[in-house]
């Protein structure tokens, strides 16, 4: 064996391991940690006769690394030295280093839950931040407090956080080695816009080849697509003829991902996904030419799923790109994109549990840590997710049927766990068996996946003819898709035939492998998938099954919008061909910026259901609960028992009569609100509450209990009692209740201390104006004054009102409270003025 950096550390790794139950290594990527560590693990022994784990994020390294340890240790792949990935086992009872993907280990914790047979679990690439690798840890760690105090664990990366694991685990040994590396000089190149990326990276390499002659070049490209592209590009410059061209990604066989790494006679370029960002080394590599996107998994609110988008990599792992041009010797990498974009980006990748959908590994949770879902925050996570996407989680899961009320998962949740899929199609395939619309299903999760193959069609003579072939009406826009999805599949997905229907042929396509792999599951799981897909009643209920917490209903048949379950509301899409339905579920939601500020949502993929498959389908979904309410529409108080599922009102039923006390508050509630108007409440009742309060505020020794805001309920209330409809309460007396406020001697005391009315001393009854808060006004003329010496006085002496005094033309002439002073001063000189202009008026 060729020595390697990690063989110095060996000695210290065994008394790391044999002393603590939890060890962190770091080393640079090729050091040999995850070649080297499993052996030295087993043959000192420190997995007593258990077997070693290492966890693999990817397929494709769990595959190679356990080939290249079965090599060195000259033993044959599935003996000593095997690997696990989904749909592939290469292991046997003898095998004692067992490379597996991490949800191969989540799975078998299922039934094994305290993975008896395992003595070290090693967390390979553990800064991937996988949410797989942060549940087993938390799990692992969890078994260590409780069940297995004897399992090791080890947690290595070449570019890890090593504070936030070391927080984690708690105190323990932390291994560096510095390793072999050589300078890589790292230069950029700005992208033209109208360029793909695969023809810039063989233009670059092209153009680079004088500066790089010696080594081979790793070209980094986001996916499979984008790296056959790139082979193609480079097959076009002539120099290629002298290098071998080898793509490197997960679904290649074996044999061409082998060739990659092998060491050849002529120079070669490997154009590889982010597996040979650390998970594999090339050995060899003198120059990196590094695309800097990748295919990252993130929730799509839209589709509810998780899907893979192209992005821009983070600095962190632009920086372990460029690495791997300098393992052997000094080497050079070259960046498609500019400096300054450079800066701009994040500084490392956010972990997936920020970012992914949680509800399958909550259920995957459930099954194997018996967590209730409901106390998903105590849970022991590396870093916890965020607080919205775990209650949506749970939420769906709930839905489903997977996890009862409590949290806990139930017999159906143990099922779906069978389908190595998303919970809800793991939901749809469990019911298609009992429906017998296996296939149908298995298409319809497939098209669920990926945006529609339909696309807008414009012009009248294409919307004819896709209507002719694809029907334009029906009870799910699914069948509208599943019918394109056919034609497209006769007519081989050739794009010229599926654009005359405006079908995306390479979408279909995409859709059809994911049909069969859903089929595969399928059929693994023992269902029958021979008969034919149609469009009957047990589809649709699939679909419901599926996506029952989109479940919808039209408020009515005039608009399209619909109240959502889960109290969201919302729009049918004007595109759907479901334009009968009062009851429908949504395999989409949108979210859409309303004019008015706020969120609204745009429902589309729609199917018709009927409300009798609610109850025959979720049986407890429902309640019913009895309620007296407001009726609009009759303008009267009704009993009704209304019947909810989940939180969506389905139907109500009159009962008995309503509780008359319950009614009058009701009635009252109604008339506060504004929508009931009681034609006798009209401004004497206002001004008279108003004297009220005045007078209850300026004698407060008298305590006369004022009219607040929340105790005219109370008054309505009793106006309002015994009544039912807007009809029998809307000419009712209002004075004898509100004046029932007060005892008959406090209702005396308030027209004497606060008269509504004046009496002036020639008999006019002059109005006086009270406002809460301020003095109150009395308007009155000079002739309705004459007798009157001074201001008179309210509330037992305690207010003078303000005195308005009015000319003839009832403007006016001054505002006093001081009346004595007025006939002393101003008025003898008013009075000249205003006789000369109003002689008939008697002037004294
Ligand atoms: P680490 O896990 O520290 O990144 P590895 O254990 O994967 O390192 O690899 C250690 C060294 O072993 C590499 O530098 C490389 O030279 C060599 N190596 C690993 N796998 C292969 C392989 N399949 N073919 C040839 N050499 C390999
Ligand atoms: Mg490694």
């Amino acid at each position: 064996m060729i020595s390697l950096p990690i063989d110095d550390l060996r000695a210290e790794i065994k008394d790391a391991f044999s002393s603590s139950g939890h060890v962190i290594l770091t080393a640079p990527t090729g050091s040999g940690k995850s070649t080297r560590v499993p052996g030295f693990l087993l043959d000192d022994g420190i997995a007593g006769d258990k077997e070693i784990v290492v966890l693999q994020p990817r397929r494709i390294a769990a595959r190679m690394l356990a080939q290249r340890v079965a090599e060195e240790r000259e033993v044959s792949l599935g003996t000593e030295v095997g690997y696990q990935v989904r749909f592939e086992s290469h292991v046997s009872r003898h095998t004692r280093i067992r490379f597996v993907t991490e949800g191969i280990l989540l799975r078998e914790l299922i039934t094994d839950p305290d993975l008896s047979e395992v003595g070290v679990i090693l967390f390979d690439e553990f800064h991937e931040r996988h949410l797989q690798g942060d549940l087993l840890l938390a799990r692992a760690r969890e078994m260590q407090k409780t069940s297995r105090p004897d399992l090791k664990l080890g947690v290595l990366s070449a570019t890890l956080d090593v504070d936030l694991v070391q927080n984690y685990l708690g105190e323990g040994p932390v291994l560096q080695s510095e390793g072999r590396t050589f300078p890589v000089e790292t230069n950029y190149r700005k992208r033209r816009q109208e360029e793909p990326i695969w023809e810039m990276a063989a233009r670059v390499w092209q153009s680079s080849l004088n500066d790089f002659p010696e080594g081979d070049c790793l070209i980094f490209m986001p996916g499979a697509y984008e790296i056959r592209q790139t082979i193609e590009s480079l097959k076009q410059c002539f120099q290629s003829e002298d290098w071998d061209l080898y793509p490197l990604y997960s679904d290649l066989t074996p044999e061409a991902q082998d060739m990659a790494v092998r060491p050849a006679e002529r120079r070669k370029v490997i154009v590889a996904t982010n597996v040979a960002e650390t998970s594999l080394t090339i050995p060899g590599v003198r120059m990196v030419i590094d695309s800097g996107l990748a295919r990252i998994a993130r929730f799509d609110p839209r589709r509810g799923i998780d899907t893979l988008f192209i992005e821009k990599i983070s600095q962190a792992s632009a920086e372990q790109r460029a690495g791997r041009a300098g393992r052997t010797a000094p080497g050079q990498c070259i960046r498609l994109w500019s400096e300054d974009e450079h800066r701009s980006r994040a500084r490392s990748e956010l972990p997936e549990i920020k970012r992914v959908d949680l509800a399958e590994p909550f259920l995957l949770m459930a099954a194997v840590a018996g967590l209730d879902l409901k106390k998903w925050a105590d849970y022991a996570w590396v870093e916890g997710p965020d607080e919205l996407a775990a209650e949506r989680a749970v939420n769906l899961l709930t839905d489903l049927g997977a996890v009862d009320l409590d949290g806990r998962i139930t017999k159906e949740g143990q099922e779906m766990l069978a389908y190595p899929v998303h919970p809800r199609y793991a939901r749809m395939l469990h019911a298609a068996e009992e429906y017998g619309c296996v296939r149908a299903v298995a298409l319809i999760a497939a098209l669920s996946q990926e945006r529609s193959i339909l696309m807008p069609v414009r012009g009248k003579h294409a919307k004819e003819l896709r209507e002719d072939i694809l029907g334009d009406e029906g009870s799910s826009d699914f069948f509208q898709e599943m019918r394109a999805f056919r034609f497209a599949e006769n007519k081989q997905f050739r794009k010229d035939l599926c654009g005359k229907l405006a079908i995306q042929g390479a979408t279909a396509r995409r859709v059809g492998k994911v049909r069969d792999r859903f089929l595969q599951i399928a059929q693994q799981r023992g269902l029958k998938i021979e008969e034919k897909a149609g469009e009957g009643d047990g589809v649709r209920k699939c679909i419901l099954i599926g996506f029952s917490d989109q479940l919808a209903h039209r408020i009515d048949g005039g608009t399209l919008r619909c109240d959502i379950l889960h109290g969201r509301r919302g729009e049918l899409t004007r595109d759907t061909i479901v334009r009968e339905a009062d009851w429908l579920v949504a395999a989409e939601l949108t979210e859409i910026e309303k004019s008015t500020g706020g969120v609204d949502l745009r429902l589309s993929r729609l199917t018709a259901v009927e409300v009798e498959w609610l109850e025959e389908l979720f049986p407890e979904a429902w309640q019913n609960t009895d309620e007296t309410r407001w009726n609009p529409n009759t303008r009267r108080v009704e009993a009704v028992r209304l019947k909810r599922f989940r939180d969506l009102i389905v139907a109500h039923e009159a009962s008995a009569e309503p509780d008359p006390s319950i009614a009058a508050g009701i009635l009252a509630d109604r008339i506060q609100e504004g929508d009931l108007i009681l034609k006798k409440w009209d401004d004497s009742v206002e001004r008279w509450i108003t004297r009220l309060n005045c007078l209850s505020e300026w004698r407060p020794d008298w305590e006369l209990p004022p009219i607040r805001e929340e105790d005219r309920n109370d008054i309505l209330i009793e106006i309002c009692h015994g009544a039912l409809s807007y009809k029998e309460i809307k000419d009712r007396e209002v004075m004898p209740s509100v004046k029932g406020w007060l005892t008959p001697p406090q209702v005396q005391l308030m027209e004497g201390e606060a008269p509504d009315r004046f009496k002036c001393p020639n008999g006019r009854r002059v109005p006086i104006r009270y406002q809460e808060g301020k003095a109150p006004v009395l308007s009155a003329s000079i002739q309705d004054l004459y007798d009157l010496k001074k201001s008179p006085e309210l509330a037992g002496g305690k207010v003078t009102p303000v005195l308005e005094i009015l000319a003839p033309n009832r403007r006016p002439v001054q505002v006093t409270s001081d009346l004595e002073g007025f006939w002393q001063e101003h008025y003898p000189k008013l009075k000249v003025e205003l006789a000369r202009r109003y002689p008939k008026h008697e002037w004294r």
